[in-house]
């Protein structure tokens, strides 16, 4: 069961953390939350605070820990996130996990983390043949989950791009990143309690993984 949840996707980057958060919040039809998107319109709408992340963004760092909890406090406050929300891409330090938690306690929300494991190498193969529709956001692989039409967006039809941070040397500081400062979170997490759910991904369509991490939080 779901209702009045905090769900948490988790796992490294290239997993299929977003694309697995867009299926859910169509699903349980909850807000899907990802910080890394609220930065990049940010960046695209030329804001104060898209400048200050805009480098550390390309350089594939991590945005300074009171900013993104900023953003995520005022987002969880509007009245959509009310009954549940997914949250991707947050909280990826311990500073970020324990003002989360603090914030659920004090929202009444449960915490689900959904725990994606993925294999080293298909995560690099995936995250290379990442494209991104820079109109509407939507994600695509051009080996996993390519469009219809070859290079463009199903749904508007404009020309997808490739991520500045999917370039291969970037790539590598994302996994640094990744190592370093968020795989801690998830000793936070079971410390702390939290109902985890470990799926392992990568190895078929987003849809049947999704099928399969609904049926393990309603089992
Ligand atoms: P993502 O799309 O989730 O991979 O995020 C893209 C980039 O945005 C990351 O490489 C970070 O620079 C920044 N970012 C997104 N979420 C966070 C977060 N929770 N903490 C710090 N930086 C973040
Ligand atoms: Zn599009």
């Amino acid at each position: 069961m779901l209702n009045n949840s905090a769900l948490l996707l988790f796992g490294p980057p290239g997993s299929g953390k977003g694309t697995q958060a867009v299926l859910l919040s169509e699903a349980l039809k909850v807000p899907h939350i990802s910080t890394g998107d609220i930065f990049r319109q940010h960046v695209k709408d030329g804001t104060e605070l898209g400048k200050q992340v805009q480098a550390i963004m390309q350089s594939g760092a991590l945005v300074p820990d009171e900013l993104v909890n900023r953003i995520v406090e005022d987002r969880l406050a509007q009245p959509d996130c009310a009954h549940g929300f997914i949250l991707d891409g947050y909280p990826r330090t311990l500073p970020q996990a324990k003002m989360l938690d603090e914030m659920l306690d004090r929202l009444g929300k449960s915490k689900v983390v959904v725990n994606l494991l993925v294999d080293y190498n298909i995560i690099v193969a995936r995250l290379a043949a990442r494209r991104q529709c820079p109109v509407c956001g939507a994600s695509y692989n051009l080996v996993f989950n390519p469009p219809k039409k070859d290079m463009v967006c199903d749904r508007d039809g404009a020309a997808l791009i490739q991520r500045e941070d999917d370039k291969e040397e970037v790539i590598r500081n994302r996994f640094e990143a990744y190592n370093a400062q968020t795989l801690p979170v998830m000793d936070f997490f079971r410390q702390a309690g939290y109902r985890l759910v470990e799926v392992t991904g990568g190895n078929g369509a987003p849809e049947e993984l999704t099928a399969v991490i609904r049926a393990r939080l309603n089992g």
